[in-house]
C-alpha cells in the first residue's frame, strides 16, 4: 500500500513538472516573440516589457516598478541579444539594466544547473561585486538560477567548490582570472552572456593584462555588455572585447550636466598644510550627516582615521580601504550602508558603483586623478531620486588645471570660501599625539611620504606638480617635526629627460618616462600585480592607470642622447668603484709595548697568512678589480677558525689561571691541618680545633669535580692523572672525615654553652699557627 501511495506521489509530482514545463515553454514562446516589438517610448512600469513572471515578482518584491531612463533603453535591446555600451549618469539604475537581461536570457534558454556558467558579470571591487550580487539575489529570488560571488579575499578553495554547477557569476577580475588559470571546475564554454560594470575602469591599464587573461578564456560567441557613468568609446577596448557592432546607449549624452542634478557641488582652495584644519572642523560642524571623505592611499586613510579617532571629534567614524582585511571591509561597508550619521574615509576603492544609502555629503579632500574620479566619488550621493552635496578641497595650485578638467566634462561646480573663524588648527593637537605614540608617527611619515608619491605618480601634470609642494609645512601640518625623506624626488632629478616624441605603439613618451621614473624607485613589488587577490588590494595610490605599464620593456634611451651622458645617474655601486679606483689606504691604528715593539693586535689584523696574503694582493691590485666573492669567502672561513681557536686558547688560560689558583689554595689548607693537628698533639684536651678543621669543607670535593672537565691538553691531563692519584689516597681520609663531622655533631650538642667569644679567639689561635 505504502509503495503505491509513494508511487503515485512521484507519478503526481513528474506530471506537475511537466505542466509547469509546458506552461514556460508557452511563456518563453510568447515573450520571445515580443522581443521585436519592444518600443521603449510606450513603456511606464516594468510590466510593460516581455518579462518572465518570476522576474516581475522578483523586481517588484524588491521594490522596482517603474524603470529609469537607462532601463527603458537597454533592458529591450539586451534582450534581443545585442552587445551595448551602456552610459548613464551614477545613482541611475544599471544594474537592473543588466541584471534583468541576465535572468531573462537565461530563463528563456531554459538555463539548469547541469549547463554551467551561463552568465559572468565583472567589476573592479568587492564591496561593488557583493553589492550586484546582492541584488541579484533579490531581483532573482524567484528563478532556480544559482548565483555565486567570487572576489579575493576569501578561501580560494571554498569558492572553488561553489563554483560547480554555478549559473551566474559576479566577481572581480584577479580571482576570476586565478580561478581560470587554477581551478579545473571553472568551464566557461557555455557562457551567454559577459556584463562588465564600471567598463571604463575594468578596461583601463590597471587591470589590463587581467582583462586579457580572462577575456581569452571565454568563448568568442557570446552576447557582452558594458555599463559605466563614464563610458569608455575606446576603439581599442571594443577591439579587445570583439564586440559585434554594439549599441550605444547613451541616455544623459545631450545632458546639460553629466553628473545627476540633485548633486550640489562645490569646492574650495586650500592649501595642503591646511586640509586636516579643514576637514577637522568639517567633519566637527557635520555630526548629524553622513560623510564620505575621499583620500587618495590606504596610508593616508588609515593615518586620518587614526588620529581624528584619538582627538575624539564626537562622530561615528570608520575607514575602507584596500589594504584592509576582507572580513574588515565587509564590516566596515555594510556598517556604514546602516549608519545614520557616520564619518567614512575612504579611497578610490569606494570611488566606483557603491550605493552606500542616504549619503550627505561626499568630500574630496585629495584631488581625485581625473574628472572621471570626480564623477564617480561625487556620485557615492545623490543616487536615484535623492539630493546630496560633494565639496572638493583642491590646492592652489591644483585649481587651474583641474577646474579646466571639470568644465570640458560638463560638471556644474562653484567655489566657495571657507570661514577662518571656523577653521580649528590641529597641528598642535597632532604634533603632541605624535610626541607620544611612535606608531602614530610612523603613520604619519608613512601618510606623508605615499601622498607625495601619488602626486608625483598622477598623469596629469598639468593638475599634479610634486615640485610645487612645501614639504616641510605639509609634514608640520601632520604632526611631524621635520619632513620625511622622500627619496625618489632627488633621484628624480638625475634622470635624463626624454625626447617629446612617440613611440611605434603611440604611447606618448612622457607616459613611458613615468614609467621610467617609477621604477627607478619604486619597489617592483607595487606593480607585480599579476593576478589573485591584487584586484584592488594593493595600495591604491598605484591604481592610477599607469599601473599596468611593462616597465621592463622601457625603451633604451636613444643615440642624440649621448652628449647628455655628463649627467649619469650615481648610484651606490659605480660612487663605491669610484672611491676603489682611487685606492686610497685608511690610516691603521698601531700599539706598542714598553721596550717600542709593535704588538700584534689580533682584533685589528688578519691573523691567517691566507688572508693576509688576500689582504696585500687587494692592495697591491693596480686596477679596482671589485672583490673575489669566492676567495673573500674562503678567506672569511679561514679567519673565522683562527677567530675560534683564539678564543678557545683564551679560554683554557683563564681556566688554567684558576686551577692554579685552587691549588694553591688547597695547599694552604692542608698546609693549616697538618698544624692544627701538631697542635692537637700537644694540646690533646683542646677539642674544639679539631671541631673547626672538620666544619671547613673538603677542598678536593669542591675543586677536583671543576677540574676534571679541563683536561684536555697535555698538561692537564698529567695535571689530572696526579689529582686522580691523590684522590685514591684520600678515599680514607673522606670516610674518616665523615665520621669527625658525626663526632663534632656529638661535641657541639654537648658544648652549647661555649660563647662566640670563645670561637673566635680559637680560630685566632688557629690562624697565627
Ligand atoms: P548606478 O549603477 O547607475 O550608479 P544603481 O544601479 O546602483 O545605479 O542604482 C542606484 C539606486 O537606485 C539603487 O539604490 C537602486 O536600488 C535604485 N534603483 C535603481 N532602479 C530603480 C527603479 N527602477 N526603481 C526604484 N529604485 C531604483
Ligand atoms: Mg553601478
Amino acid at each position: 500500500m505504502e509503495g503505491q501511495k509513494t508511487g503515485k506521489k512521484k507519478i503526481k509530482i513528474y506530471k506537475q513538472r511537466i505542466k509547469v514545463g509546458q506552461i514556460e515553454t508557452s511563456e518563453i514562446a510568447r515573450l520571445t516573440s515580443q522581443y521585436e516589438n519592444i518600443d521603449t517610448t510606450t513603456i511606464k512600469t516594468f510590466k510593460d516589457f516581455p518579462l518572465s513572471k518570476k522576474t516581475l515578482s522578483g523586481l517588484n518584491e524588491s521594490g522596482y516598478s517603474v524603470p529609469t531612463e537607462i532601463q527603458k533603453e537597454s533592458i529591450g535591446l539586451a534582450l534581443k541579444r545585442l552587445d551595448i555600451l551602456g552610459a548613464a549618469k551614477t545613482g541611475s539604475g544599471k544594474t537592473i539594466a543588466f541584471l534583468v537581461p541576465v535572468l531573462e536570457i537565461l530563463f528563456t534558454e531554459r538555463w539548469n544547473p547541469m549547463d554551467g556558467l551561463g552568465a559572468l558579470i565583472i567589476t573592479p571591487t568587492r564591496e561593488l561585486a557583493y553589492q550586484i550580487f546582492d541584488t541579484l539575489r533579490n531581483v532573482g529570488r524567484h528563478h532556480g538560477f544559482s548565483a555565486g560571488l567570487i572576489i579575493g579575499g576569501k578561501d580560494l578553495k571554498f569558492e572553488q567548490k561553489r563554483l560547480q554547477g554555478c549559473n551566474v557569476m559576479v566577481c572581480t577580475p584577479g580571482r576570476l582570472l586565478q580561478h581560470m588559470n587554477e581551478n579545473p571546475l571553472m568551464d566557461t564554454t557555455n557562457l551567454q552572456i559577459l556584463v562588465i560594470d564600471e567598463a571604463d575602469r575594468c578596461l583601463d591599464l590597471g587591470f589590463q593584462k587581467t582583462m586579457n587573461g580572462i577575456i581569452e578564456n571565454l568563448p568568442p560567441k557570446r552576447q557582452t555588455l558594458l555599463f559605466s557613468a563614464t563610458q569608455t568609446k575606446s576603439v581599442k577596448d571594443l577591439a579587445r572585447l570583439s564586440l559585434k557592432d554594439p549599441v550605444y546607449v547613451s541616455v544623459h549624452e545631450n545632458a546639460k550636466y553629466s553628473t545627476p542634478e540633485a548633486l550640489k557641488q562645490s569646492y574650495i582652495i586650500c592649501e595642503l598644510h591646511h586640509k586636516l584644519d579643514v576637514l577637522w572642523s568639517f567633519v566637527t560642524t557635520h555630526k548629524k550627516s553622513k560623510v564620505l571623505v575621499f583620500l587618495t592611499s590606504c596610508k593616508q586613510v588609515r593615518f586620518v582615521y587614526s588620529i581624528f579617532c584619538r582627538m575624539r571629534p564626537g562622530n561615528s567614524l570608520m575607514q575602507l580601504h584596500g589594504g584592509m582585511h576582507q572580513l574588515k571591509r565587509m564590516t566596515a561597508y555594510d556598517e556604514y550602508c546602516r549608519k545614520e550619521h557616520a564619518v567614512l574615509f575612504a579611497t578610490d576603492v569606494a570611488a566606483r558603483g557603491l550605493d552606500f544609502p542616504a549619503v550627505d555629503w561626499v568630500v574630496q579632500l585629495d584631488c581625485p586623478e581625473d574628472a572621471n574620479a570626480y564623477i564617480h566619488r561625487a556620485g557615492r550621493t545623490a543616487r536615484y531620486t535623492q539630493s546630496g552635496e560633494s565639496l572638493l578641497i583642491i590646492t592652489p595650485e591644483e585649481e587651474e588645471g583641474m577646474m579646466k578638467r571639470l568644465e570640458d566634462k560638463k560638471i556644474p561646480i562653484s567655489k566657495i570660501e571657507v570661514n577662518p573663524k571656523k577653521l580649528t588648527s590641529v597641528q598642535r593637537k597632532l604634533e603632541a599625539i605624535l610626541a607620544k605614540d611612535v606608531e602614530m608617527k610612523q603613520m604619519a611619515q608613512r601618510a606623508f611620504v605615499t601622498y607625495i608619491k601619488s602626486v608625483y605618480l598622477m598623469k596629469d601634470k598639468e593638475v599634479f606638480d610634486v615640485n610645487k609642494i612645501d614639504l616641510e609645512a605639509f609634514a608640520r601640518s601632520m604632526g611631524l617635526a621635520v619632513a620625511p625623506r622622500v627619496r625618489f624626488l632627488k633621484r628624480k632629478e638625475l634622470l635624463p629627460r626624454l625626447p617629446a616624441a612617440t613611440t611605434p605603439d603611440d604611447q606618448p613618451i612622457a607616459e613611458l618616462e613615468d614609467a621610467i621614473q617609477t621604477n627607478f624607485e619604486l619597489p617592483k613589488k607595487t606593480f607585480d600585480f599579476g593576478v589573485g587577490d591584487t584586484d584592488d588590494e594593493i595600495d591604491d595610490i598605484m591604481v592610477v592607470k599607469r599601473r599596468n605599464h611593462d616597465l621592463m620593456d622601457v625603451p633604451e634611451i636613444p643615440l642624440d642622447m649621448e652628449k647628455k651622458k655628463k649627467n649619469k645617474i650615481i648610484t651606490k655601486e659605480s660612487a663605491a668603484k669610484k672611491i676603489l679606483k682611487k685606492n686610497l689606504k685608511t690610516n691603521v691604528k698601531m700599539t706598542f709595548d714598553e721596550e717600542g715593539n709593535a704588538k700584534f693586535d689580533a682584533t685589528r689584523h688578519k691573523m691567517t697568512d691566507a688572508a693576509r696574503e688576500y689582504e696585500e694582493s687587494a692592495l697591491a691590485a693596480d686596477t679596482p678589480g671589485g672583490i673575489n666573492i669566492e676567495k673573500a669567502r674562503q678567506v672569511l672561513l679561514e679567519e673565522d677558525k683562527a677567530d675560534k681557536q683564539m678564543f678557545k686558547e683564551k679560554i683554557k688560560a683563564r681556566h688554567r689561571e684558576q686551577r692554579l689558583k685552587d691549588k694553591e689554595e688547597r695547599r694552604r689548607i692542608a698546609r693549616a691541618k697538618k698544624n692544627e693537628s701538631s697542635e692537637a698533639e700537644e694540646e690533646s684536651d683542646d677539642i674544639y680545633t679539631s671541631e673547626i678543621i672538620d666544619s671547613l669543607p673538603d677542598p678536593d670535593k669542591i675543586y677536583g669535580r671543576n677540574s676534571e672537565s679541563e683536561s684536555d691538553n697535555e698538561e692537564d691531563v698529567s695535571q689530572s692523572k696526579k689529582r686522580n692519584k691523590r684522590r685514591a689516597s684520600d678515599s680514607d681520609d673522606v670516610s674518616i672525615g665523615q665520621q669527625k663531622t658525626k663526632s663534632s655533631k656529638k661535641l657541639k650538642k654537648k658544648n652549647e654553652d661555649i660563647s662566640l667569644v670563645n670561637y673566635e679567639e680559637l680560630a685566632l689561635k688557629f690562624l697565627e699557627s
